[in-house]
């Protein structure tokens, strides 16, 4: 007799038991148990009902299904472009299984007037032609058709907590035509059961982990389950804490440890979520599609590669550097040079093994095609590697049966080009849920509705508050609301939701000798009530021992008295660090002195993100060298004021070009087009500049980005002045160009100045022979002169030190300079004593940084708000 399941679990579950069965009764050889899931049991008789001629028509599996919904989906006019066709076909595939599990007639459809309805109504009619016309019979229809002779000798069904309208009625009809179906006996029930309040979901999982491993101490062959509503989801939470209980030392050694050495978490997740699958679906994207730069520092990343462990440190200094230097057009083949070039011969012989096996496989084919060479180019770049673990093993042997199955849709999908192979691959890599198989360790994390049918000797029902059992009503989206509660679809309005929590709580009561039910007390600060469905369990107060400390408590509660003492200090500055560095070092020495010391004497920097067209950074250089061709080519206002306006803009337009001219030379036709449209904001930009400047007093080109050095405290440090102009009356104005939207004067007159540079080229070029200092604006809006002048009048727009509304504490531009003077030395003698305190001036300094991870300020600042009290 073939026993049927509604999990893949339960049929596992029930072989696993059925061997210890056999080898505890002294047996050393037997039969292994016929056991399947309900849909394995469906496609078993079609193809037997088949074979003997009672049933004609051709099996779409249910891939295939799911590409064909998928197809029509996509392909209806009226749905919202913006909606994900491949989403929105998954759940109408469902729905359409939902349809015929629950006997809701076709005709239902019609008399509904929502949108969702009738787009489903539609694609249903779409299907179903699809399928009549050709012969193809998928699972749902298939239920209604299979026969009784097939089944022969009979079925037992266990497991089921209810049967669906379908399932009963088919039963029924092979009970008449004389089929034994037998129903497995309810569980056997009547054990202890008790319920007991925790503080949270955290404390309910720490409680249920401890009682668990009391349990198993006593005897470890205890079958033991904690049974987690929305484990899926709630995955990583739970394997923390349990972690933390069955194996201490994750806690100190960072974990986690490989699942199945002390538990198992039941919670399956999509196969594409699988690390080896993934990296198998990234290396196929490389080579169907113009790869971009994410995806080729993906591929430097990749650990299924080959060489992946011999090359790591030099793929990873070629990821470094390919972000930094290279551009989105930068294609596979230029990439495999630079590997081949930059330490990594195994990835590029690779990658050339990958365009070798590539020319096989046709631009369009039919996909069984498709699989062959699929395997073939995976294969050639030495996918999977020699190092997988178990469960990367048995995601590996999922993944192969896919891509087969994939081959098995030649029928239904016609040819289809290599992009849409890989794409249909990982359309269904998302679909099929995944899960190793279980490794027979005594506690099982576990959520309850793959829980149907198995049986322990002890259980902990966690999550048993009123908002989640019985769970909110929550209806099938394309199905008429009516219809669904007329046919009992499972959560279709909140007496169904109500009526399924008790059934599924009943079983779970009855499910092992010892059960205890656990409700939590608070969720993000709300309070929760107990589900009324365990009104009637009795309460037990929470033993002690359930409630230890964490070992990280425990552990805290008892640390020694510890001195106390902040680092906050690199070594001093050597004689050849003193003569390292230019404005950038007292800018980071100002925002944070752990910045300046991690970024120029660590050499801690962020890896550049590669993105597409011109980013910031890159448009304040092309400003900087725009204007730099146009002053040396004007050289003074003068020469600007000769100009007609005509002339004007030839001369711009010059400039322009000729920042742009090295851009240009490796720009790809869209980066050519970004940059036309870069052209054109840069030419307006720098003419409300020039127009900025012929208002000024006259003036004569003094430098353009030239060299100069000052000694400011005890370091020598080289500054680039982006202009200097000479006034009218001799004496020198210093600029900087800025396109961020920070350039101000108030950036100059803290203690420690946020912008220093304009204060340091004043050192650099001897305070007396400078006047004026000043930021050029060059913004969309907002372009020209803010700065402060000795005389206002030689520098018009930039503000007097003395004027009304300036701060009173420099009541001269000579006290200006001295103030300045003594804080560049101030930030010099920081930065030279090694002062690397984290110390964020101002606090949103931080925002802007890339050290968070390396200096751990959260960490720190949470420290000290616990220090100080604080109520975190
Ligand atoms: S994140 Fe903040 S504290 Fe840390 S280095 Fe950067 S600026 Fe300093």
């Amino acid at each position: 007799m073939t026993r049927v399941t509604p999990t893949r679990r339960l049929a596992h579950h029930l072989r696993v038991r059925h061997d210890e069965d056999c080898l505890a009764s002294g047996l050393e050889v037997w039969a292994t148990p016929d056991i399947v899931t309900w849909d394995e049991l469906i496609e078993r008789l079609f193809a037997l009902d088949r074979q003997a001629g009672r049933l004609d028509g051709r099996w779409v599996p249910p891939s295939a299904a799911s590409v064909i919904w998928e197809r029509i989906v996509r392909d209806d006019p009226d749905l919202d472009p913006l909606v994900s066709s491949a989403g929105v076909a998954r759940a109408a595939y469902q729905s359409w299984r939902r349809l015929h599990d629950y006997c809701i007639p076709l005709d239902a459809l019609t008399g509904d007037d929502s949108p969702e309805t009738a787009a489903f109504a539609r694609w249903c009619q779409q299907y179903l032609r699809l399928l009549e016309s050709r012969g193809w019979v998928d699972a749902a229809l298939a239920q209604t058709r299979v026969q009784a002779e097939a089944a022969q000798p009979g079925l037992e069904f266990v497991g089921f907590d209810q049967l669906t309208p379908l399932q009963e009625a088919l039963l029924e009809r092979w009970a008449a035509a004389g089929l034994p179906v037998q129903h497995a006996p309810a569980l056997p029930g009547g054990g202890a059961a008790c319920r007991v309040r925790c503080l949270d979901f955290a404390a309910e999982i720490d409680a249920a982990a401890r009682w668990a491993a009391e349990l198993l101490h006593e005897r470890s062959d205890r079958r033991v389950a904690i049974v987690v509503p929305e484990l899926r989801a709630r995955r990583e939470t739970v394997r923390r804490i349990v972690e933390r209980v069955f194996v201490p030392s994750t806690g100190m050694t960072g974990g986690p440890v490989p699942e199945g050495q002390a538990f198992e978490l039941a919670a399956a997740r999509p196969l594409v979520e699988q690390p080896v699958v993934a990296a198998a679906l990234d290396l196929l994207d490389l080579f169907v599609r113009p790869p971009d730069l994410q995806t080729l520092s993906r591929l430097l990343r990749n650990p299924f590669l080959t060489g992946a462990a011999e090359e790591a440190a030099a793929r990873a200094r070629l990821d470094a550097r390919m972000r930094r230097f290279e551009g989105p057009g930068l294609g596979l083949a230029a990439f495999e040079r630079m590997a081949a070039e930059r330490g990594c011969p195994l990835l590029a012989a690779a990658l050339t093994a990958g365009h070798t096996a590539l020319s096989k496989w046709p631009e369009k084919d039919i996909p069984s095609n498709c699989s062959k060479n699929i395997f073939g180019l995976l294969t050639s770049l030495g996918w999977p590697g020699t190092a997988v673990d178990s469960a990367e093993y048995q995601a590996e042997q999922r993944w192969r049966s896919l891509v087969s199955e994939l081959g098995a849709c030649d029928e239904f999908t016609g040819r289809v080009t290599r992009a849409e192979a890989v794409g249909l691959l990982r359309e269904m890599a998302g679909r099929v849920l995944f899960e190793p198989q279980e490794l027979r360790v005594p506690l099982l994390v576990i959520d309850p509705e793959t829980s149907a049918g198995m049986t322990f000797d002890a259980l902990w029902v966690c999550g048993l508050d009123a908002a989640r059992w019985p769970p909110p009503a929550a209806p099938d989206p394309f199905l008429p609301r009516t219809a669904q509660v007329r046919h009992g679809v499972p959560r279709a309005s909140a007496e169904l939701a109500a009526r399924q929590s008790r059934r599924v709580l009943e079983r779970l009561l009855a499910g092992a000798g010892e059960v205890i039910l656990s409700v939590p007390e608070v969720e993000d600060d709300a309070p929760l009530l107990p589900s009324p469905l365990v009104a009637s369990i009795p309460t037990l107060d929470l033993p002690a021992q359930w409630l230890a400390p964490r070992l990280a408590a425990a552990q805290y509660a008892r640390r020694p008295a510890l001195e106390a003492m902040v680092d906050g200090a690199f070594p001093p500055i050597t004689a050849d660090e003193a003569r390292r560095g230019g404005a950038r070092l007292l800018e980071l020495q100002a925002a944070c002195p752990f910045r300046a010391q991690a970024e120029l004497r660590l050499g801690a920097r962020a890896l550049e993100e590669p993105g597409m067209g011109v980013d910031a950074a890159e448009r304040g250089d092309l400003v900087h060298k725009a204007l730099a061709v146009l002053w040396l080519e004007l050289g003074s206002q003068g020469a600007l004021l000769a100009l007609d306006a005509a002339d004007v803009q030839a001369v711009v337009r010059r400039a322009v070009a000729a920042a742009l001219a090295e851009a240009r030379r490796t720009a790809d036709d869209l980066l050519r087009h970004l940059l036309d449209l870069e052209a054109a904001w840069l030419e307006a930009r720098v003419l409300s500049m020039v127009d900025a400047d012929r208002k000024r007093t006259a003036f004569a080109i003094e430098d353009v980005e030239e060299p100069y050095s000052a000694q400011i405290g005890a370091l020598t440090l080289e500054f680039r002045p982006d202009r200097i102009d000479r006034l009218a009356d001799g004496s020198l104005a210093v600029i900087d160009y800025k396109t961020g939207a920070n350039a101000e004067v108030r950036a100059w007159l803290d203690e420690r100045p946020r912008l220093p540079q304009l204060p340091a080229y004043v050192q650099a070029l001897g305070a007396e022979r400078v006047s004026a200092v000043a930021f050029a604006r060059v913004r969309s809006g907002d372009t020209g002169y803010v700065g402060v002048a000795r005389d206002a009048d030689a520098f018009p727009g930039l503000r007097e030190p003395g004027a009304k509304g300036w701060p009173r504490e420099y009541a001269s531009w000579e006290e200006l300079l001295g103030a300045w003077r003594r804080r560049l030395e101030a930030l010099a003698a920081e930065y030279a004593s090694g002062d690397a305190r984290l110390a964020p001036d101002p606090p949103r300094a931080c925002e802007y940084c890339h050290l968070g991870a390396l200096c751990r300020i959260a960490e720190t600042t949470a420290a000290r708000a616990g220090e100080d009290g604080g109520d975190e």
